[in-house]
């Protein structure tokens, strides 16, 4: 479930550019081509990790735009190639009514998009899988869906605190039977940027970079 080996950066990410901003589910393009969808409770660091994974701090300065915490603002990668920016969910001051309208196109959203390869669920290291959390992994499940967990400001943790909270993350989510996987991640610091890539690569159906193909093959054979 933890990768440990460190891979190498992918520079596509560079190229993620702001294509739309979606109100609903429903307005939504085409459901066609690859997207990988990033979720977490607000405040949770989502940004943050999407600007450190495209390399691009003001990115995603749309999505904090009022009017536009609640929409789905998309980013291109290359042609076909999408990262979802889903809304926060657990905000306090969203009329409960709000919340629930929002949570059943979530649902609607992870268990219907055929386009969709995978999930990125972005949490606290310091408050890992909340209720609202699991909720969503259990969404997942339902659609077969791949879940990759960024523990996000891991740098406000001391280092001999991250693997008992890993172990304990992995211990919590081993009750899904379905492929989730997770790592300590810090956008702030650019940490574990490269396993992230290599996991969206992966679900994007990237071809390796040339990082990893000399990597793979030093002698140039
Ligand atoms: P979002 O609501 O989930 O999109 O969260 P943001 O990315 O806007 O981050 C919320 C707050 O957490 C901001 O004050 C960020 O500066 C802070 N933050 C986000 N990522 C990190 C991180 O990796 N380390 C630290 N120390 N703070 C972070």
């Amino acid at each position: 479930m933890l990768m440990d080996a460190t891979p190498p950066l992918n520079p596509i990410y560079r190229q993620a550019r702001f294509v739309l901003c979606a109100p609903t589910v429903k307005t939504l393009p085409a459901d066609q081509g690859h997207e990988v969808a990033f979720v977490g409770r607000s405040n949770a660091g989502k940004s943050t990790a999407i600007n450190a994974i495209a390399d691009n701090k003001s990115l995603t300065r749309v999505s904090k735009r009022p009017g536009r915490t609640q929409a789905i603002n998309l980013f291109e990668i290359s042609p076909g190639r999408t990262l979802v920016d889903l809304p926060g969910y657990g905000y306090a001051d969203v009329a409960k009514s709000i919340q629930a309208r929002w949570q059943a196109q979530l649902t609607h959203y992870l268990e219907q998009r055929r386009a969709l390869r995978g999930l990125m669920v972005v949490m606290d290291a310091r408050h890992p899988l909340t209720e609202l959390d699991l909720q969503i992994i259990r969404w997942t499940q339902a659609a077969d869906l791949p879940v990759h967990c960024l523990l996000s400001k891991a740098d406000k943790l001391r280092p001999n605190r991250i693997p008992p909270l890993i172990d304990h993350c992995l211990a919590a989510l081993n009750r899904f039977d379905h492929a989730i996987s997770l790592q300590p991640f810090s956008g702030l610091r650019k940490q574990g940027v490269a396993h992230a890539h290599a996991v969206l690569d992966r679900w994007f159906e990237l071809p390796a970079s040339a990082a990893t193909a000399a990597r793979k093959n030093p002698d140039g054979h």
